[in-house]
Formats: structure tokens, C-alpha cells, sequence
């Protein structure tokens, strides 16, 4: 499987898998190396190798931090944990989908099928995924601060414990699937996967309100590097005037 692996600024690196759009996040704290999702393989192939393209061992991860539950997002997290020892973060909300057992053969036939394009509705169709059981260390709340200065903000509507990470030092917004942002434009997660559309709305204001924002990385697609602060207004405006969730978000 392809993995790209750039550096956006200095000890912040974007991991993405172009076959499923998927990104997860590394950021170098100090002596903490913090990961945000854990990639889609289970058996953490995906980041393991991102990790030694950008010179980490993996051992040296200290901290998984969850933004929702779903298994392309969360899958290496058993195995990065056995292999370094890491603290696992998630919200109160989510935690409880850590731990349930796998799920069936057809629930996870969905771990496969993209959470963006057209087969988003079978994802739809199929429902939710359960990924490998994790022990959760950490579970934190809306307005927690974690490991010095990355800020939990509760966006629920993809799923129920979704969170954003708000890194106070640098101004990155990690949105996880709270948003999506494609050719440098924020956009909607697709309709079959925001089962709560009112909260999910809300969740995107209350991202995109009162924080100087220098970067959005979300769970899909791209970082949003180009055009931010006018991005934001734009998609704000979007989301007030929203009348319809669109299919394909
Ligand atoms: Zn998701
Ligand atoms: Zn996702």
C-alpha cells in the first residue's frame, strides 16, 4: 500500500494513503512523539513506515491520540501500543467502541470501502464498523488540555465522541472527520457517514469560531495549508446558509 509521508512545518509530519485518502498526523513535542489516529492497518505497517522514512523508532511514540473510533483511523493503535508502550486517548464518549469485539464478516467488509467518493453509500448502507479492541488510557473531554498544549474540542456527528485537536503552539486545527478539505477547500463529510447532521453542523462553528487557525488537518484528503483564514470565512458562510446536507458532502 502507497503511504506518502511530507513534513508540513518543522515536527509536524502528514502521513496519507492515497488508495483510501486517509491521514494521520506526527507531530515531534519536545521528547513526545504524538501521534493523531493511527492509521488503517492493523498490523501498523502503514505508520511504522512513515515513522522510519522520517528517522522516529517506533518506540519512541509516547502518546496515540483518537479523534473517533472508526478502524480507518484508529486500526494500528493495538500494535503501536505494544511496540512503544504509548498512553491511548479517546473521549469519554467513544471509549466504549475500543472495546468491543470485532466485528462481523460483512461489518467488516466496510473497514475497506472509503469514507469519501461513491461507495461511501455502501458504507452507508452497511453501518458502522468496529475496529480491534484497544485499552484506552486517557479519556478526556471537551475544553481538556492534554500533553502541555494540544486543546480537546468535543465535535460530535460522525460519531458521538468525535474530537478535534487544537495545538495551541503551533495554531494546527487536526480535524479528524468532523470535516473534509479537498483541492484546498473545506467540504462536508459525505451524508451516509454523518448520522447526526444537526450536531455535525454545529460541531464545524464551533471549530471554525474564536481560535487563530494556521493549518486544518482533517481525516481525509489534505491538510489546508493555502488561503486558511479566507478559506474558513467562506466555509463558514457555507454552513450557515446550508439547506441540504449534500450527498457526497
Ligand atoms: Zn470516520
Ligand atoms: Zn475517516
Amino acid at each position: 500500500m502507497k503511504v506518502i509521508v511530507k513534513e508540513l512545518q518543522p515536527d509536524i509530519f502528514w502521513v496519507y494513503t492515497p488508495s483510501y485518502y486517509n491521514c494521520t498526523y506526527i507531530l515531534k513535542k519536545g521528547t513526545d512523539v504524538v501521534l493523531i489516529d493511527a492509521g488503517m492497518r492493523s498490523d501498523a505497517s502503514d505508520i511504522k513506515g512513515a515513522l522510519e522514512r522520517i528517522g522516529i523508532p517506533v518506540k519512541r511514540i509516547t502518546a496515540v491520540i483518537l479523534t473517533h473510533w472508526h478502524n480507518d483511523h484508529s486500526a494500528g493503535t493495538a500494535v503501536l501500543k505494544e511496540l512503544s508502550g504509548c498512553k491511548t486517548f479517546c473521549h469519554i464518549d467513544e471509549a466504549d467502541y475500543f472495546q468491543k469485539k470485532p466485528g462481523s464478516r460483512l461489518r467488516r467488509l466496510a473497514d475497506f470501502i472509503p469514507e469519501r467518493g461513491i461507495l461511501v453509500l455502501f458504507k452507508g448502507l452497511i453501518g458502522d464498523v468496529v475496529p480491534r479492541r484497544v485499552t484506552i488510557d486517557h479519556l478526556v473531554s471537551d475544553g481538556d488540555v492534554i500533553l502541555q498544549d494540544l486543546e480537546v474540542i468535543k465535535t460530535p456527528g460522525h460519531t458521538n465522541g468525535h474530537i478535534a485537536i487544537y495545538d495551541r503552539s503551533t495554531a494546527f486545527l487536526f480535524a479528524g472527520d468532523a470535516l473534509a478539505v479537498i483541492h484546498q477547500r473545506l467540504r462536508l463529510m459525505a451524508g451516509p457517514v454523518t448520522p447526526d447532521k444537526e450536531n455535525a453542523r454545529a460541531s464545524i462553528m464551533k471549530l471554525l469560531s474564536g481560535r487563530m487557525i494556521s493549518s486544518i488537518c482533517p481525516g481525509h484528503r489534505e491538510p489546508l495549508v493555502t488561503n486558511v483564514e479566507a478559506e474558513i470565512a467562506r466555509f463558514r458562510n457555507e454552513i450557515l446558509h446550508l439547506k441540504r446536507w449534500p450527498l457526497l458532502g
